[in-house]
C-alpha cells in the first residue's frame, strides 16, 4: 500500500531499522573477533582455497616476519619462508587432513621453534573453503625442556661421583679387616669428606631448585649489607689464613640499606668470597669493597687468582658449569655457587657481571637497590 507522503511504510521503515542494527551487530561481533585474534599469543592465519591470505593476526605475521596488514590476499607462497608451514597449509587445503606438527625456523639471527596445527575450514557442514593454522613459539619451553634434562643428568651424574667413591672405600674397609688402623683411618677419613661433598651438593642443589621455583619465597627484610659482607668474612678468615691469602675489607661508614633476605645475601657473599680464596694462589690479595653508589649498593670482589678467559665469562654462571672440573671437585667445588649468587640477586632486582684476565686475577661486582630510607612512600 502506498503511503500517501510517498515515504516507507512503518512496517518496511521498522525492517529499515532492524537491518541497520543487524549490520551493527554484525560489525560489532567481527570487531570483537578481530581483537581476539589480535591479542592471541598464538599466531592465526587463514587462506582461502586458491591458498590466499584471508586472516592473518599480529602474533603470526611477528613468527613469519611480515606486515599482517600488507599480507591480505597474497599467495601464502610469496610471503612465508617456513617451508613445513606451508607445506603442512597446502595438505590440509588439499587433503582435509589436519597437521600437528614442530619446525625449526631462523627468525632475524634467531633460532625458533614453532609449533604448526593447522585446520580445513568449512562453513557449518559445507564444502571447505580454505584452511587455518595456529602459530606458537615453543622455542622457550622446549629450551627449558633441554635445560631440565641436563640438570637431571649433571645431578645424577655428580650424585653418583662420591657414592662410587664411598662404596669403594667401604667395599675395601669391610673386604680387608686386618687393616691397619692408620690406613682405616686415612679411608675413613676419605669416607668422611665424600660424606660432606654429597651433603653440600644436595643443600646447593635444594637452594637453586628453591630459587628457581619461588623466587618470591625469598624474605623481604631491611638489611644493612654491611652486616652480611662482615660475616662472611669473619666465617672464611680461617680458609684464607689456611690457603695464606690476605682478606682486606672496605665498608662505608654509614648503613647500606637493601631489602632482602639476609640468609640468602650472606650466601651470595659467602659464594664470591669462597671462589675468591679457592682461586688464587698463597700469597695472593682478596679485596671487598661495598660502596654506596645510589640507585643501587655495589659490592665488589677482587682477586689476585687464576682468572677467568673471555669466552668462559659468561658461561660460569649456569648451573654445573666449571672452567676446570678436576680443580673445582678438588677444592669441594659443586659448580652451583655461581648459579646460585646469579638467581639470589636476580630475585632481589640486582645484578651480577664478572670482569677478569686469565692470570691475573678476576672482579665479581653485585649491584643491588638500595632500599628507600625508613618512612618514605613507597615506590608506584
Ligand atoms: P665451583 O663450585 O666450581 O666453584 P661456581 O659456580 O662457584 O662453582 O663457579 C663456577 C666456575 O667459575 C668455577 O668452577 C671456576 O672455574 C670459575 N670461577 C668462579 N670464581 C672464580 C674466581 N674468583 N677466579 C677464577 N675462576 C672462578
Amino acid at each position: 500500500m502506498e503511503h500517501e507522503s510517498g515515504a516507507p511504510a512503518p512496517a518496511a521503515r521498522l525492517t529499515a531499522k532492524q537491518l541497520q542494527q543487524r549490520v551493527q551487530d554484525v560489525t560489532a561481533d567481527r570487531n570483537q573477533l578481530l581483537a581476539i585474534f589480535a591479542s592471541m599469543r598464538e599466531g592465526v592465519i587463514a587462506v582461502d582455497q586458491q591458498e590466499r591470505i584471508l586472516h592473518i593476526n599480529e602474533a603470526a605475521a611477528d613468527l613469519l616476519g611480515i606486515a599482517a596488514a600488507d599480507s591480505i590476499g597474497l599467495s601464502l607462497a610469496g610471503v612465508t619462508r617456513l617451508r613445513p608451514f606451508y607445506e603442512a597449509m597446502l595438505k590440509t587445503l588439499q587433503s582435509s587432513t589436519p597437521v600437528t606438527m614442530e619446525a625449526p625456523f631462523g627468525l632475524h639471527g634467531r633460532e625458533l621453534t614453532i609449533e604448526i596445527t593447522t585446520r580445513p575450514l568449512h562453513v557449518g557442514g559445507g564444502a571447505q573453503f580454505g584452511a587455518m593454522a595456529v602459530l606458537y613459539d615453543v622455542s622457550e619451553l622446549r629450551r627449558l625442556e633441554a635445560v631440565r634434562r641436563d640438570f637431571l643428568a649433571n645431578v645424577s651424574h655428580e650424585l653418583k661421583t662420591p657414592l662410587t667413591a664411598i662404596h669403594g672405600l667401604v667395599e675395601t674397609l669391610i673386604d680387608e679387616p686386618d687393616m691397619d688402623r692408620a690406613t682405616q683411618g686415612r679411608f675413613l677419613l676419605k669416607v668422611q669428606s665424600q660424606t660432606v661433598r654429597l651433603t653440600n651438593l644436595i643443600t646447593d642443589i635444594l637452594a637453586l631448585s628453591r630459587l628457581e621455583s619461588q623466587p618470591d619465597s625469598l624474605r623481604q627484610e631491611l638489611i644493612d649489607l654491611r652486616d652480611p659482607v662482615a660475616e662472611s668474612v669473619q666465617a672464611l678468615a680461617p680458609m684464607a689464613d689456611a690457603r695464606e691469602v690476605s682478606v682486606n675489607i672496605q665498608v662505608p661508614d654509614t648503613p647500606v640499606p637493601v631489602a632482602g633476605d639476609r640468609e640468602a645475601l650472606r650466601q651470595v657473599v659467602d659464594n664470591l668470597l669462597d671462589n675468591a680464596i679457592k682461586y688464587t694462589p698463597a700469597g695472593g690479595r682478596v679485596d671487598l669493597r661495598l660502596v654506596l653508589d645510589a640507585p643501587d649498593a655495589q659490592l665488589d670482589v677482587e682477586d689476585t687468582g687464576i682468572g677467568i678467559e673471555p669466552h668462559f665469562q659468561s658461561r660460569i654462571f649456569e648451573r654445573f658449569y666449571r672452567v676446570d672440573r678436576a680443580r673445582s671437585r678438588e677444592l669441594g667445588g659443586t659448580g652451583l655457587g655461581l648459579s646460585i649468587v646469579r638467581h639470589t640477586v636476580m630475585a632481589m632486582g640486582g645484578q651480577v657481571a664478572v670482569q677478569s684476565m686469565r692470570g691475573r686475577g678476576s672482579v665479581f661486582q653485585v649491584r643491588l637497590p638500595l632500599a628507600p630510607p625508613a618512612g618514605s612512600p613507597p615506590k608506584a
